[in-house]
């Protein structure tokens, strides 16, 4: 049987807690390792009278791609009967919001990792938040080392509740947890023999319990303008409008709109490199379109179709962000956003409400210091296309730069009518 379903997921958790374990540990158990991989690390292990972690696994697989051996140095592949499982792995923060807002990696659901000796850290809790935040609903808990606690119920059960009660403060539904020891095996691809108290799914079961992109491909079709080709057929000059679709699907034949510049066409040829011509393409897929007409489109302009509901263009946006900045982020200095493959330049206008992300408490004050969350509203240099968080949270999302780093990250909730309109 051929497999050609695919997920994203993202793997989160404090460093420690047993993310590389997880991972090499899924790896193996379902024979996703290229040839001999496992055994070799194993004697390497031997022969330095070390002892073998499933960590490694993941240490030589990276090995192998920084030779070029793989192309793709972030993401390891593995599969189940259902699906193939393409994890994104997320080492900090920024790698994590890079990867979520540059789209390239647009997770459908995420392994949450908290040790079950050391318990629920403040990273354990903002990398939830900011899981919500970011609009990535389907979480699994996966409370790691159980075989540090002698797989002792109670334990569990008290960091099951402590975090659902989190959970439940920030407006997530979680009832996906699972007891698991990534090194001993337990609970991820097999159901463990120590835990007979517990009888729900092993990670795998639940992995692929979960729903997949389908939701993403029922939306409004958007792309972000990455480049656009000109080439030369048939004595005519052509365009091929390229990018990755965010969601939604395009069809050709399709009346296409392009903003914030407004210029429509309708699309001649869905073009993909090194594939035949199709008549469709969805979300996911990079991608490359003509248009019937001559229009003059350029990089970050995001593409819509005309029957569909409209993107909003503002100069003006409430957002919500996680900031990470060695500076606060204060309206002193200056920033770009960049949203989708739009970047304009962005002032800080007023901070609403600043939010710790693993207490939740908040406070009221004109700057946002590294690690908090923060309502903040942002005037911008020109117009751009986005929508909102609650419509649709894959082309709400950006990241904010400040001198050349990736220093915040978030969503739009909000467009707000430019500040001259009501002075
Ligand atoms: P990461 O920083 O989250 O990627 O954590 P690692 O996967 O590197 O694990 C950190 C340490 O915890 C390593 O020494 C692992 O061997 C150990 N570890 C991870 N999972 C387990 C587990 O289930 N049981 C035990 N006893 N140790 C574990």
């Amino acid at each position: 049987k051929i497999i050609n379903e695919n997920m994203n997921i993202v793997i989160v958790g404090h460093v420690d807690h047993g993310k590389s374990t997880i991972i090499g540990r899924l790896l193996a158990d379902t024979n996703s390792l290229p040839e001999g991989k496992l055994e070799q690390v194993k004697e390497t292990c031997r022969r330095n009278a070390k002892p073998f972690e499933y960590a490694f696994l993941l240490d030589a697989l990276k090995d192998e791609q920084a030779q070029g051996i793989t192309i793709d140095t972030a993401r390891v592949f593995f599969k189940t009967k259902k699906r193939k499982y393409i994890i994104i792995d997320a080492p900090g923060h920024i790698e994590f919001l890079k990867n979520m807002v540059t789209g390239a990696a647009r997770a459908e659901a995420a392994l949450l990792v908290i040790d079950a000796q050391e318990g629920i850290m403040e990273n354990s809790k903002r990398h939830g938040y900011l899981l919500s935040m970011l609009g990535i609903k389907q979480v699994v808990v996966l409370v790691n080392k159980m075989d540090l606690i002698d797989y002792n119920q109670r334990r569990y059960e008290q960091i099951v509740e402590e975090y659902r009660a989190f959970l439940s403060q920030i407006g997530v539904e979680a009832d996906l947890f699972i007891p698991i020891s990534g090194f001993m095996g337990d609970n991820v691809a097999s159901i463990s023999n120590k835990m007979p108290w517990y009888n729900g799914n092993t990670v795998l079961e639940k992995l692929d319990l979960l729903n997949n992109q389908k939701g993403v491909k029922d939306q409004v079709f958007r792309m972000p303008v990455q480049s656009i080709y000109k080439f030369t057929a048939g004595g005519d000059d052509r365009r091929i409008i390229a990018g990755t679709i965010d969601t939604g699907k395009i069809r050709v034949g399709n009346e296409v709109i392009f903003y914030p510049s407004g210029k429509k066409s309708k699309v001649k040829s869905i073009e993909r490199f090194n594939a035949s011509r199709i008549n469709e393409d969805i979300a996911g897929s990079a991608t490359g379109f003509t248009l019937e007409e001559q229009i003059y489109v350029t990089r970050g302009e995001l593409a819509c179709i005309i029957d569909e509901r409209k993107p909003e263009v503002s100069t003006r946006i409430k957002t919500k962000l996680f900031w990470l900045g060695k500076e606060n982020l204060s309206s002193n200095r200056g920033y770009y956003i960049k949203v989708g493959t739009q970047r304009v330049r962005a002032d800080l206008e007023e901070v609403i409400t600043v939010l710790d992300a693993s207490t939740l408490s908040t406070t009221t004050r004109q700057y946002v210091q590294r690690h908090e969350v923060a309502e903040v509203i942002f005037k911008l240099e020109k117009e751009i296309a986005f929508d909102r968080a609650e419509n649709l949270t894959e082309t709400s999302r950006f990241v904010l730069v400040d001198n050349y780093e990736i220093s915040g990250g978030g969503i739009v909730v909000d467009s707000l009518e430019d500040g001259k309109d009501w002075l």
